[in-house]
């Protein structure tokens, strides 16, 4: 381990934030848990041409509030839910693989601070003892590759994962949480991806790409152009998003992302409540503000495009936040918990205007 009073490590460097400059050491940076900054080229341009710039920038640029937000690095408590390294099994029929601590860009609001653009303990060290312990699973059905993204990984490293699932009887769904449709969709250009979504079919599999746009102007033609070829090779499609200040806490622009999500065959799946991650909390949404934006979404989409699910991913389990009452109480109800009896049941807490997540939330 190097020395803190490394005079290296101390000194500090200029660099560039959303607010201005500002100077910092390696020091600073690895106290704060900074992630590095990354961005292709493809998203700055995306986001410059689409006329976006002023939100999404958000979205990829370092901003000086990294320094002063506090939070976990591990909201969901992901660490407690680890099987073997890399393998993280909270609810019964899905298993979670880390296989890659890096993306395409990093997303600042990212909950997995903690390893992403880092070198971490946490990605399966040993996909042999993660597929023995799916294996001696049967009642888990699913396994999401995730990181990290899954698609920064070359084709033939993703293969030699699917060697070690494909074989499992019990999965039927081998699911992929991938930015990179955003970030960089001429990586969907690799004909020998088609074989590999092949291989899943034909061993009796459903293959699904959870899609992570967070903004309509995140939906490039290129994008859109990878999803329909991939969609006629038999994949499906979800997507995921992140409610986030500054970036789309506005009904107008989560309605026009999920219209055109459903438009190019990707279901509106969640929109999670951002997390009380250290070094991201300034991306929160207020609750009361976050029910107001979902029924303005609601308000404009047809039946069959409202899909979503706002969400609330806690540590206790995935809760879907339903409404704010005229009783002063938040309705929520467990998506998804490790004890299968909570699962669906309604329960409320008092509403604090300026609560962002259910620990904010008094019990009584
Ligand atoms: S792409 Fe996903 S894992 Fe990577 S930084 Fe963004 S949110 Fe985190």
């Amino acid at each position: 381990m190097e020395s803190t009073t490394n005079p290296m490590k101390r000194r500090g460097v200029e660099l560039k934030f959303i607010e201005g400059t500002r100077v910092v050491s390696a020091n600073d940076l690895q106290a704060n848990n900074i992630t590095p900054y990354q961005v292709t080229k493809f998203y700055r341009k995306q986001i410059i041409a689409g006329g976006y710039y002023e939100q999404l920038k958000n979205i990829v640029e370092p901003s000086i509030a990294e320094f002063d937000s506090p939070g976990s690095l591990d909201t969901s408590g992901e660490l407690d839910n680890t099987v073997v390294p890399g393998l993280q099994h909270k609810y019964v029929q899905t298993c979670l693989l880390l296989v890659t601590e890096r993306c395409g860009s990093y997303c600042r609001y990212c909950f997995r601070k903690r390893i992403v653009g880092k070198v971490s303990d946490e990605i399966a060290p040993d996909l042999d003892l993660a597929a023995q312990y799916i294996t001696e699973h049967p009642e888990i059905s699913n396994v999401l590759l995730s990181g990290g993204d899954p698609f920064v990984l070359s084709t033939a490293n993703l293969n030699s994962i699917l060697d070690r699932l494909l074989p499992i009887h019990h999965l039927n769904s081998i699911r992929f949480g991938t930015k990179m449709l955003a970030y960089e969709p001429g990586r969907f250009e690799d004909s020998t991806l088609s074989a590999l979504f092949q291989r899943i079919h034909k061993a009796g599999k459903t293959s699904i790409i959870v899609a992570h746009f967070d903004h309509v102007g995140e939906i490039s033609c290129e994008a859109e152009q990878k999803v329909r070829a991939l969609r006629a090779q038999g994949v499906q499609f979800l997507n995921q998003s992140v409610l986030l200040a500054k970036v789309n806490d506005d009904a107008d622009v989560l309605a026009a992302t999920f219209a055109k999500c459903h438009e190019i065959g990707v279901r509106p799946y969640y929109l999670f409540q951002a997390r009380p991650v250290r070094g991201a909390s300034h991306f929160q949404v207020a609750l009361g503000r976050g029910l107001e934006i979902v029924r303005g979404i609601n308000q404009r989409l047809s039946g069959i495009e409202k899909t979503f699910k706002y969400i609330m991913s806690h540590h206790t389990g995935k809760i879907e936040i339903l409404d704010l009452v005229q009783d002063g109480r938040v309705y929520m109800r467990y998506h998804q918990n490790k004890v299968p009896e909570k699962i669906g049941k309604i329960f409320s807490r008092p509403f604090v205007p300026t609560a962002c997540w259910l620990d904010d939330l008094p019990e009584e």
